[in-house]
């Protein structure tokens, strides 16, 4: 990575974020996913951090993630977070 590349029009890829909001402990959590959620927005199953599994609805709520920006859990495929 050189400065001089800084400038070029693709951002750099820190994933996505889906927000959540845990009813048991009412904080909005991060589910942090490394691939594009969009391709399918069906609803997913997140083992939250608070021992609950959260069933999140994807649509709304995805955006590209900042580089520095913190998350609580971490997928490489919204997949993963669907019952076979
Ligand atoms: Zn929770």
């Amino acid at each position: 990575m050189s400065p001089s590349k800084a400038r070029r029009a693709e951002r750099p890829d820190y994933g996505w974020v889906i927000s959540f909001g845990c009813k048991e402990t009412g904080e909005l959590k991060r589910l942090k996913v490394d691939t594009d959620p969009a391709a399918d927005t069906s609803p997913i199953e997140v083992p939250c951090s608070c021992g609950e599994v959260h069933r999140v609805t994807v649509s709304p709520y995805r955006r590209r993630r900042a580089a520095d920006e913190p998350f609580d859990l971490e997928v490489k495929s919204l997949d993963e977070l669907r019952g076979g």
